[in-house]
């Protein structure tokens, strides 16, 4: 991609401890925003029914995991909820080549590492109404058992600590309204005065040729 389409270039992270809504909220950006890439990343958890190896996940067992890391194939990793967690650098480097952007569903260390290497980088903290909402949502998606749901739940209380990691804070209330405000943060993103220099730059130049003395 040329570089002055790289100014335009968004790089989103949505965070949230699990289950506030972010996959829910994620999939209606992907719909509003057909031009960004979402990032895939790897983890070595196990695939929950309905998810696709590179679709959601590359899922990897942990001596893959450890030996990405240790080639310095990952832009960030982090181990969540017991688990091994990754975006490969090749991930962002694809989304460059053939994107308007890229959104990273990540943790709050990921979140923290990301935004050390890539300051440009936009960071989204979503949170539940309440804590027992969150639980009644990650309850209610029946995904994990007993034991890594409430590991999960305990995770919450730290995960809501790094909240002074990103730039917005969003509480999933309603969905639709939740969804709105969310590619708001997108389009303002896009409006952003230091994405559009070069265009800037480019239309002075043009107007030059008519300017005159007063
Ligand atoms: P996360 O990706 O943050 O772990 P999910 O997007 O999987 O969370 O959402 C957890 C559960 O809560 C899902 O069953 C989802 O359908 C539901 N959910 C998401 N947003 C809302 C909302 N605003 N109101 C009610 N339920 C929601
Ligand atoms: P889940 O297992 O529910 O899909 O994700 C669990 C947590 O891992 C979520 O907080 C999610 O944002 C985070 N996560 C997913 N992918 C990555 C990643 O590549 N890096 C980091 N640091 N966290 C991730």
């Amino acid at each position: 991609m040329p570089p002055d389409e790289l100014e335009g270039f968004v790089m989103l992270i949505v965070s949230s401890p699990s289950g506030a809504g972010k996959t829910t909220l994620c999939a209606r950006l992907r719909q509003q925003f057909p031009d960004l890439r979402f990032s895939v990343s790897h983890t070595t958890r196990k695939p929950r029914p309905g998810e696709l190896d590179g679709r959601e996940y590359h899922f990897v067992d942990e001596a893959n995991f450890e030996r990405m890391i240790q080639q310095g194939q990952f832009a960030e990793w982090a181990r969540v909820h017991d688990r091994y967690y990754g975006t490969a650098l090749e991930e962002v480097e694809n989304a460059r080549r053939s994107a308007k952007g890229i959104i990273f569903d990540i943790d709050y260390q990921g979140a923290r590492q990301m935004r050390a290497t890539m300051p440009e980088a936009v960071g989204v903290f979503i949170l539940p109404p309440s804590h027992a909402e969150l639980e009644r949502r990650l309850r209610g998606r029946g995904t994990e058992d007993e034991e890594t749901t409430l590991r999960r739940l305990g995770n919450a209380k730290r995960e809501i600590a790094h909240y002074g990691l990103f730039d917005y804070v969003l509480v999933n209330d309603d969905i639709d309204a939740a969804a709105l405000r969310l590619g708001s943060i997108v389009i303002a993103e896009r409006c952003r005065r230091s994405r559009h220099s070069l265009r800037c730059e480019r239309l002075l130049a043009q107007a030059q040729s008519f300017e005159r003395s007063p």
